[in-house]
């Protein structure tokens, strides 16, 4: 007598190879030998679902089944995505096996870019233009994108079902299995007959492009730009992803700039830490003047609106936080004058106390 594969996958005779795989997943997920350790019956019930999904799940194997009732003796075995390889990647394993069930083939990988851009934060200031150097697939001049010689259009390939990845299974209860490039389309997922020798077949060539950016003024680092269609393009003829520019500021030595706010250190020696003065500050070009107070301590912080960064949205300048770092000359810095007055003020200082 045969095994009812359908009732042991809890579907109907009709149904879709999507709902054979869903009512696996949902199956498995309980009767996965991880989940029961030491369960024999689960154990016998996971053997028995692998069984018929391994059946049910290849259209060919299928209709063998539904004609003579079992399925075929293992003679032409391809190499195809088994259940156990399917387990593996639904418990967590490599996220390889994820993107292929769940995305399908490999055209569509890799299509977006990202580049990272070093500004200087007077760059960051001023805005400026950028030329952007990056690796890119472009559509292959001689066949057009189908990576054919003969101009027609690619088809899935056959031996990956154009995943572009092959799995092998080490037989063993448990998962055993090793991923190969697809030696047929060499890992596009997509074959054509003559190839395109030009591109190999690919219908894409990688190319060194070059951009001309314009980056506006205020922008920081960690933010990206999106420029869109400047991607990949996709290895079908698919429209090409995005460009991914990545900002990434170089330290500066009186400058900082974080989350909106241009942070500045203003140098100021001991005389005009105690009486206070006017200071010219320049930012990027931008000078103007400022009274410090008397008194005023060391890393003290003084915030000016207006005279920031600009904001990359709309242009006006945000907050710039001065802070005070009172400097201490080295004495083989000081003019014998200023060393003499330095000197009575330490005496002076010391007769105080
Ligand atoms: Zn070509
Ligand atoms: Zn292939």
């Amino acid at each position: 007598m045969s095994t009812d594969y359908y009732k042991i996958l809890n579907v109907d005779k009709g149904a879709s190879a999507e709902e054979i795989k869903k009512s696996f997943r949902k199956q498995a997920v309980k009767l996965h030998p991880d989940k029961n350790p030491g369960d024999k019956t689960a154990e016998e019930g996971f053997k028995k679902l692998t069984e018929a999904y391994e059946t049910l799940s290849d259209p060919e194997k299928r209709s063998f089944y539904d004609v003579h009732g079992a399925a075929p003796s293992p003679g032409q075995r391809q190499h195809r995505p088994q259940p156990e390889d399917f387990m593996s990647s639904f418990f967590g394993g490599n996220p390889f096996f994820r993107d292929m069930f769940n995305q399908g083939n490999a055209s569509s990988v890799n299509a977006d870019i990202e580049v990272t851009l070093s500004l200087t934060l007077e760059e960051v200031f001023k805005g400026c233009n950028k030329d952007i150097t990056y690796e890119q697939l472009q559509p292959c001049g001689i066949c057009r994108q189908t990576g054919s010689s003969r101009g027609e259009m690619p088809v899935t390939c056959k031996q990956c079902n154009g995943s572009g990845r092959v799995i092998h299974t080490v037989k063993s209860f448990m998962n055993q299995v090793s991923i190969s490039t697809c030696n047929a389309c060499r890992g596009t997922g997509r074959f054509v007959e003559y190839a395109c020798r030009n591109c190999s077949g690919a219908g894409v060539k990688s190319v060194k492009n070059t951009l001309k950016v314009s980056v506006p003024a205020g922008i920081n680092a960690g933010m990206r730009m999106q420029l869109s269609a400047r991607g990949n393009h996709g290895l079908q003829g698919t429209a090409p992803g995005n460009l991914h520019i990545l900002i990434n500021t170089v330290p500066h030595d009186i400058f900082t700039y974080s989350n909106g706010v241009l942070y500045m250190k203003l140098n100021i020696t001991y005389p005009v830490a105690v009486f206070g003065g006017l200071r010219h500050i320049d930012v990027f070009g931008d000078v103007f003047t400022y009274q410090l107070p008397r008194g005023t301590d060391h890393e003290f912080k003084i915030q000016i609106n207006g005279r920031g960064m600009p904001n990359p949205q709309n242009g006006q300048r945000g907050l710039l936080v001065l802070k005070t770092n009172i400097t201490i000359e080295k004495p083989q810095d000081l003019s014998s004058e200023q060393q003499e007055l330095i000197e009575k003020l330490q005496q002076l200082f010391e007769q105080k106390r």
